[in-house]
């Protein structure tokens, strides 16, 4: 084991003792395989991402995920190759490493958005395309232009399963219907990369959709398997400020009174731009989940409270090694009012990605204009604080302090006592939300009619914030 991965799991070796008592128990005359030559998830599950790709790199089918998407060895089939190991992004992110093995050349961009060849703005041509995406489809909008004109076989995606509706889960969309299911961002846990497994096997090429954390494992895997590059020709990547423990959505349905068993279809930002949380029932009735939409009434409260581990440590926002990544557009007016409803960003990466992004434009598939030299496009303020600032500061904190944390080859920024006061409110409130006797009763609080007057009163805030900077910017030009 080299030295900075003995840094990170010892801290928590007892807790792997603890993992490894079940282990044993389904393995107590099998082999007893040492977590050195593992993946972190195996050990330390607060710094494991659930990506997935353990179980897709693992020849022998060795490791299986458990109920809450963490990944689960099965001693007796594993032969120690060490590939989940070596494959595996949660304990160290190489940021140097990965953009050799992207952009095969050694500048690291430690800029939020990272490598960016060309930034677009715009939408998908087919209108139901564009009123199911997150934004504007722009994410099923591409795969659906390589689909149709047979450039892929399928698309690697996510859902919710339709049998377990409160539960993400990969899978590869072959139709326009079977991409329609898959639209819309599914802010849970969904272990995308374990599909390799499948897709190894299967003829065809295949688009690949990830968010940063799937794309780094991706990229580590394609090191050890380069023929996967053949099959996967491209990576549409996903902005990411933090998938959401998975228990949300039971919890969820459970302030509003819902029944889970009764619950047909779940929805994160179902209805219109930029959506809300919905639950549809058995009897196809349409409930919303929480007052206002997701944006100023649901996420950001969320992430506060519900944000896995592992995201609160991860810096990567805006899918840094993607060949394409895809982000909402959240411009706004001088009033606070959104300049860009269901429109979607994009910032081609790599040659493949600028290819992908051109000829989805010139067949008509997406409406989409260059922004490449616009400056009000870097539209992730908050983002940046808290993948910038915060992540990083916590990171430097637990390392200090000999928690596990990742590691990560950039320094952490220099930081004012504002900033560092910052992330530690941050930090405690996300420590505070691992207890469900706060975590609950705030959520319920939040989500319901109560909370209006102080959603109303943040978006007073944020108007006479951008009334202001407008002010600002209009008496420094005369
Ligand atoms: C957990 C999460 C956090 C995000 N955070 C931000 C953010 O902070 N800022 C921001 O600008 N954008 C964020 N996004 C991306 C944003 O929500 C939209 O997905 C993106 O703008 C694309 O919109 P679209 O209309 O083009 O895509 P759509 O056409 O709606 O397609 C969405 C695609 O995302 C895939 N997908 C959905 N959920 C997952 C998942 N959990 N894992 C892997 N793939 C998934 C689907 O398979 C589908 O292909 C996040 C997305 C997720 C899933
Ligand atoms: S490969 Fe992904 S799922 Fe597996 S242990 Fe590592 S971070 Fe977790
Ligand atoms: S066989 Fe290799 S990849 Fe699979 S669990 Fe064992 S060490 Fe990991
Ligand atoms: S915040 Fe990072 S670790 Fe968490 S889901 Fe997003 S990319 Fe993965």
């Amino acid at each position: 084991m080299d030295g900075v991965r003995l840094l990170s799991v010892l801290p928590f070796a007892h807790r792997f003792l603890q993992n490894a008592d079940s282990m044993e128990e389904t393995a107590s005359s099998a082999k007893t395989i040492s977590p050195s030559i593992l993946a972190i998830g195996m050990s330390n599950e607060d710094l494991c991402t659930r990506c997935g790709t353990c179980v897709g790199a693992c020849p022998t089918q060795a490791i299986e995920l458990d109920d809450r998407r963490f990944p689960r060895l099965i001693p007796d089939r594993c032969t120690e190759c060490r590939l989940c190991h070596t494959t595996c992004p949660g304990a160290r992110v190489d940021y140097l490493r990965l953009t050799q093995l992207t952009f095969g050349h050694d500048r690291d961009d430690p800029s939020f958005d990272g490598h960016v060849l060309e930034t677009y703005m715009g939408y998908c041509t087919d209108e139901r395309i564009r009123s199911g995406g997150a934004g504007g489809g722009i994410v099923t909008a591409l795969c659906w232009d390589l689909l149709k004109h047979g450039d892929v076989d399928g698309c690697i995606v996510a859902r919710m399963n339709p049998d377990v509706p409160w539960r993400g889960e990969a899978f590869i969309a072959r139709s326009y219907e079977e991409l329609l299911e898959s639209q819309g961002s599914k802010y849970t846990i969904v272990p995308v990369n374990a599909i390799f497994q499948e897709v190894r096997r299967l003829p065809g090429r295949y688009a690949y959709v990830a968010l940063p954390c799937q794309a780094h494992g991706f990229r580590l895997l394609l090191a050890e398997e380069p023929a996967l590059r053949e099959k996967i020709p491209y990576v549409i990547g996903l902005f990411c400020g933090g998938a959401l423990e998975p228990n949300l959505v039971t919890e969820l349905l459970e302030a509003r009174g819902i029944d889970v068993g009764n619950v047909r279809e779940f929805k994160f930002r179902g209805g219109d731009w930029p959506g809300r949380m919905q639950a549809v029932l058995k009897d196809g009735t349409v409930r919303d989940l929480h007052e206002s939409n997701y944006k100023d009434g649901a996420y950001n409260y969320f992430t506060g409270l519900y944000m896995p581990k592992r995201c609160q440590t991860c810096i990567d926002g805006s899918g840094q090694f993607a060949d394409i990544s895809i982000s909402d557009a959240w411009t706004r007016d001088d009033q606070g009012k959104y300049l860009y409803e269901s429109h979607s960003r994009m910032l081609a990466r790599t040659p493949a990605g600028v290819e992908l992004l051109h000829r989805a434009i010139e067949r008509g598939t997406i409406v989409a204009h260059d922004v490449t030299r616009d400056a009000n496009y870097k539209t992730h303020k908050i983002q940046t604080k808290r993948k910038g600032t915060n992540a990083p500061l916590r990171v430097a904190r637990l390392l200090r302090a000999g928690n596990g944390a990742p590691i990560y080859d950039r320094p952490p920024p220099e930081a004012t006592l504002r900033e560092k006061l910052t992330e530690r409110g941050a930090s405690f409130l996300l420590w505070m939300g691992q207890f469900r006797w706060f975590r609950f009763p705030l959520m319920k609080f939040l989500t319901s009619r109560g909370a209006l007057p102080l959603i109303r009163f943040r978006l007073w805030r944020k108007k006479r914030k951008y009334a202001r900077s407008a002010k600002r910017k209009a008496s420094k030009s005369n």
